[in-house]
């Protein structure tokens, strides 16, 4: 069957493109200029004091737990219902992931589900904006400052998101993104940590660049010749100037993609409300969700299982997927955790689909989408 009505597809125009040649052309392949620029960019759209990118979500993550001093045995209260990326640096650091419900509503993290997992070994919670839907920030770093705990977001989904009018990224110390296709802005792969603490920022910089004190930047604007030092451990988890060429024509356009996608998502909501058993994204009066994922749950009075709904549509040749895993119920983490109870967290990755969303997405597209979601779900 091929797919007419995609999931999701970036939005480029010819501008990556020149960006990228310009890059290729100068000669600047690796040295961090454009880099710097892709960071300064999105650090003055946030709002956040300093940004470092990297190739990924995950290793901003794992750079993060690094910088906040994670390691063995330490407890990283996190969600289940989140990508697999979330939970898994928190192993690399021999630390152990303990995994707290969520609310089905917002599906993020529940401040009460999480007190309930504290201990004397928790050290940091990893709050997920699921979807780019902003969790409860004030709740949960209320509990963090009670417990003492370092509060780490994976915000992979949520750029551009807000909470209480201010946008993900601006508050708190260490904020991951993501720009994989699949997020709100794309390089490809590529990641960033934000954060409003210069300290972590410039041992962020040095970590993401196997421990060397002095950047490729710095060496080849110095106009001297400089020696560096390793003094830790460090990484190769830099980002291209190749690829921030590519994020920095993606940033310009990134209004524009969030008007689209609101408005496409608030159109949904409309052509979603009059069908029986389907319950549309939840976005609650803190929160400006960004719609990076479109997610509508099947109620259990629906006649039709979500299997059955995503292959009747996949017929149709309308992209689906399930709406978010449990990591506890993958078997690395079963074998790792044990058996474990989440019922929110599992109703959830049960019966939770992911309707084709991008910007270009026409209504005709839409349209259709919800006419043959409405025939499936009657038991058509
Ligand atoms: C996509 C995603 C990640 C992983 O991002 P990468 O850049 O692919 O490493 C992590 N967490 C969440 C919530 C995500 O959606």
């Amino acid at each position: 069957m091929t797919v007419r009505i995609p999931l999701a597809l970036p939005y480029f125009d010819a501008s990556e493109q020149e960006a990228i040649a310009g890059v290729i052309t100068s000669g600047w392949v690796t040295q961090g200029r454009v880099v710097a620029d892709f960071e300064g960019g999105v650090a003055s759209y946030v709002g956040a004091a300093s940004a470092v990118a990297t190739s990924s979500c995950t290793t901003a993550i794992h750079l993060a737990l690094v910088l906040s001093g994670i390691g063995e045995g330490d407890e990283v209260i996190v969600p289940s219902l989140t990508y697999i990326a979330t939970a898994n640096p928190i192993v690399y650091q021999k630390a152990v992931p303990v995994f707290a419900d969520i609310d089905l509503l917002t599906y993020n993290l529940d401040a009460v589900k999480v007190e309930e997992k504290i201990t004397t070994r928790t050290k940091a919670i990893i709050v997920v904006h699921q979807f780019g839907l902003s969790a409860d920030l004030d709740a949960l770093f209320a509990l963090a400052d009670q417990y003492h705990l370092v509060v780490i977001q994976d915000g992979a989904c949520a750029l551009g998101a807000e909470y209480k009018g201010r946008k993900i990224g601006s508050m708190g110390d260490l904020v991951c993104l993501s720009f994989h296709p699949r997020k709100i802005i794309t390089t490809g792969e590529g990641g960033m940590i934000l954060t409003n603490n210069p300290v972590l920022a410039d041992k962020a910089r040095v970590l993401r660049s196997h421990g060397a004190s002095i950047s490729d930047l710095e060496r080849h604007t110095a106009g001297c010749v400089l020696f560096e030092k390793y003094e830790e451990l460090g990484y190769n988890y830099r980002l291209t100037d190749v690829q921030a060429a590519m994020g920095l024509m993606q940033l310009r356009k990134i209004d524009d993609i969030l008007c689209k996608r609101r408005t496409l998502a608030r159109r949904y909501n409309e052509l979603l409300r009059d069908i029986p058993g389907i319950t549309p994204p939840y976005e609650p009066t803190y929160a400006t969700h960004n719609y990076q994922s479109y997610c509508e749950r099947l109620s259990e009075d629906c006649p039709v299982s979500r299997t059955t709904v995503m292959e009747k549509m996949l017929e149709f040749g309308i992209a689906t997927r399930p709406g978010c895993m449990a990591i506890h119920q993958e078997p690395f983490y079963r074998r790792l955790a044990g058996r474990i109870h989440l019922p929110l967290t599992e109703k959830a990755a049960d019966s939770t689909i992911l309707l084709p969303l991008f910007p270009s997405m026409t209504s005709e597209m839409q349209d259709e989408v919800v006419e043959r979601l409405r025939h499936i779900v009657r038991g058509g």
